[in-house]
């Protein structure tokens, strides 16, 4: 298949800058504090990115001629670390078929597979004709490189309470694209006499399988660990992080001032369209009850705040329902999700979407990380999207379930 993109770009050479990972390493850290702000001193000179980060429990991702160096460094300042991903470019042509042909109809359309930007562009528009009688499209806005981005509305009822799912911001956790078009999947079919059938006839859902456009675009077409947007601030790096870019503690603590770290906050707040665009669609939409912006890895189910360790207004309602959601989770397959606040869970994140609706007046706003724990990471392969789906399907039907008890 590599044969198959050489000749492509023999003929389309700016088409072409494929990212490769040949031999670039993922490992498992285990730092204290004092290690990991060693670990983030010396990220830059090193070139390597942070994956997933936790308190005693941080991923790096290190490019393959940095590889002994880092490993040395680590040795030396006494890191316990482990090799999660030995070559990285070997788990990405594995995760995915990227040739395979493409799927723009309901009757070809794999929910098993991902998919690029266009195809799912196509499935909205399917989703929408098959199931008219429930489902509208919205659009959410125009990316910062001119693509339309569009959600799907599912309704039974008139006036009813809604809740906002959010997927993709972050470009490179595609499991959460796949998450959300399955969740569209399980409302679009549902049978009388099913819970979902059930739900839709008092809340109203609305999906947004691919919210940072230009990002996954790029990770099919250019790098494959994009997790930023794509806008251009005339620094050395593009991009900027659009959960750290929101209105809530913006530019502190748990946020990057630098333009070529994953998490910069970006040149202003609020300055990429796609957050301003998410924004202003759910504050559209009357009767807002809850809102959750899907990510990946980790396993974790997490409540506001993030930019701050003290507590919301709202924690023990949050907690019980946090509890709820994950062994609702581990009763579908038995994964282990935790719960909690985003800031006691991971680290202290500022500018993020679910302070941001938090703190605009939605109660039950969350933020998830899907699976996995770490062993494959951002490249989680194919045949765990349908578990990684149905088991967040349970966890997002309590919260649903919430909304209809009028406790949101
Ligand atoms: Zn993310």
């Amino acid at each position: 298949m590599r044969a198959a993109v050489l000749l492509i770009c023999a003929f389309a050479a700016s088409a072409c800058a494929e990212k490769l990972f040949h031999g670039n390493q993922v490992l498992r850290t285990f730092p204290d504090e004092q290690q990991r702000e060693f670990l983030h001193s010396i990220a830059e000179d090193y070139d390597f990115d942070f994956w997933g980060e936790a308190p005693g429990q941080v991923d790096i991702h290190v490019p393959r001629i940095y590889s002994p160096i880092v490993q040395v460094l680590l040795n030396r300042n006494m890191i316990k670390y482990e090799m999660f991903i030995e070559d990285l470019q070997e788990n990405i042509d594995a995760q995915a078929d990227r040739f395979r042909a493409e799927q723009r109809d309901l009757s070809s359309f794999s929910y098993n597979v991902y998919h690029t930007f266009d195809e799912v562009d196509a499935w909205i528009d399917n989703m929408a004709a098959a199931y008219s009688d429930i489902v509208s499209i919205f659009t959410v806005g125009t990316s910062y490189e001119g693509q339309a981005f569009r959600g799907l509305k599912f309704s039974r009822g008139s006036n009813n309470p809604a809740f906002y799912i959010n997927c993709g911001l972050h470009a490179r956790e595609w499991v959460g694209p796949s998450t959300c078009i399955y969740a569209a999947k399980y409302l679009a079919e549902a049978q009388p006499g099913s819970d979902e059938y059930t739900m839709l006839q008092s809340v109203d859902f609305y999906l947004t399988p691919v919210s940072n456009p230009d990002g996954y675009r790029y990770t099919w077409n250019g790098d494959r660990m994009w997790r930023k947007t794509r806008s251009d601030n005339n620094k050395r790096c593009m991009g900027v992080d659009p959960n750290r870019n929101w209105d809530v503690n913006w530019s502190g603590e748990g946020a990057s001032s630098n333009p070529c770290n994953d998490a910069y906050y970006g040149p202003s707040v609020f300055s990429e369209v796609e957050v301003t665009s998410q924004r202003d669609m759910v504050m559209s939409i009357p009767n807002v009850k809850a809102y959750i912006d899907i990510h990946a890895y980790s396993q974790l189910w997490m409540w506001p705040w993030g930019y701050t360790s003290l507590a919301p207004a709202d924690k023990s309602l949050l907690n019980q329902m946090g509890l709820d959601s994950v062994a609702a989770i581990k009763a579908v397959h038995g994964q282990t999700y935790e719960q909690g606040q985003i800031s006691r869970v991971i680290y202290q994140a500022s500018g993020s979407s679910a302070d941001w609706f938090y703190q605009n007046g939605i109660t039950c706003s969350w933020a998830a990380e899907l699976r996995d724990t770490g062993r494959y990471g951002f490249t989680l392969p194919e045949r765990y999207i349908q578990p990684t789906a149905e088991e967040a399907w349970a966890g997002i039907k309590v919260i649903a379930s919430y909304i209809q008890t009028g406790q949101c």
